[in-house]
């Protein structure tokens, strides 16, 4: 019998942890499919994604630098992929393509199994590139009342208001006194910056959590054990990083793929031990 194709179009594509937790699920669900890498140049990617046209195709995951490229090439994006900005997913079905984004519903599923009855009253928020833009529409979703907006660059964070969500956002400027101020009433941290993927690295000067008041939360988009997380977990703060919600936008695009409820603690196991052989 003849398998089914889907795999990850980025450039680069070693990196990910995707093809290691999408395979066991796929096996799990008794699915004849093998998940590949399918590393991607601009140039290649008409071609790549004209390929994900024939019937053995399930889809495709993507990574950068193609997440906005992507769209033009597709029948159809969903409305929450145009409103991110972004299409993480491709669904392939009788030829047709349609593009979606689950990395929104991958924090919010993160963020709810670890801390389902949270008070989403004031939140700050590090960055404003494209994983902030998911993090907002989850935010949004889950019912926050507000969301400090901090980004080195503030007129990207304006943009970020501007564009998707005027009433919930407040960007605030750059510096580390106007964060100080906002920590205080803080129910949660979220950095969406790209700082914390090497050790030493950080968006603030650590001992500004200090602010932090008992009981919030800190979470990080970064998928490692960031020392923004070891300093919250050290001050008795909750803390957790990006694992959770890379699983989870995983396995909403495997339920889009296949129909099927994910398998999400063999995905997860999978992810774990895929990080721990990375390190
Ligand atoms: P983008 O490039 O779109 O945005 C990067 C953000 O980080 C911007 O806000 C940028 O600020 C800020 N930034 C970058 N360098 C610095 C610096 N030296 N000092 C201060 N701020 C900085 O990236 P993404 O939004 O796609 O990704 C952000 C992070 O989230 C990455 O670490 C990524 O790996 C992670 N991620 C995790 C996912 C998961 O499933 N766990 C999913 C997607 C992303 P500025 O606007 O001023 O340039």
């Amino acid at each position: 019998m003849k398998h089914l194709r889907v795999g990850i179009i980025g450039d680069p594509v070693e990196h990910s942890i995707s093809p290691a937790m999408q395979q066991p699920a796929l096996d799990e669900l008794g699915i004849l499919a093998v998940y590949e890498r399918w590393p991607t140049t601009t140039e290649a990617l008409p071609g790549r994604i004209a390929s994900l046209r024939s019937e053995d195709a399930l889809g495709a995951n993507v990574t950068a630098p193609h997440k906005l490229a992507v769209m033009e090439l597709l029948d159809d994006v969903t409305p929450l992929a145009r409103r991110i900005g972004a299409v993480n997913t491709i669904i392939s079905r009788h030829g047709k393509l349609t593009g979606d984004n689950t990395d929104a519903y991958g924090f919010s599923a993160s963020l709810t199994s670890r801390f389902p009855s949270m008070d989403l009253g004031r939140i700050v928020l590090l960055g404003a590139g494209g994983a902030a833009r998911a993090v907002v529409l989850a935010l949004e979703t889950l019912g926050a009342r507000e969301v400090v907006v901090w980004n080195r660059d503030r007129a990207k964070a304006e943009r970020l208001r501007g564009e998707l969500a005027p009433d919930l956002l407040r960007p605030i400027d750059p510096d580390v006194e106007s964060l100080r101020g906002e920590l205080a009433n803080a129910d949660l941290l979220i950095n969406a910056t790209s700082l914390g993927w090497h050790s030493g690295e950080h968006p603030f000067p650590l001992d500004l959590l200090d602010e932090i008041r008992a009981g919030a939360v800190v979470t990080d988009l970064v998928y490692r054990d960031t020392d923004l997380l070891g300093a919250a977990r050290a001050r008795g703060l909750g803390a957790f990083d990006g694992l959770g919600m890379l699983v989870n936008q995983g396995a909403r695009g495997l339920e889009l793929w296949t129909g099927k409820s994910a398998p999400i603690d063999v995905m997860m196991a999978a992810a774990v031990t895929e990080r721990a052989r990375r390190a």
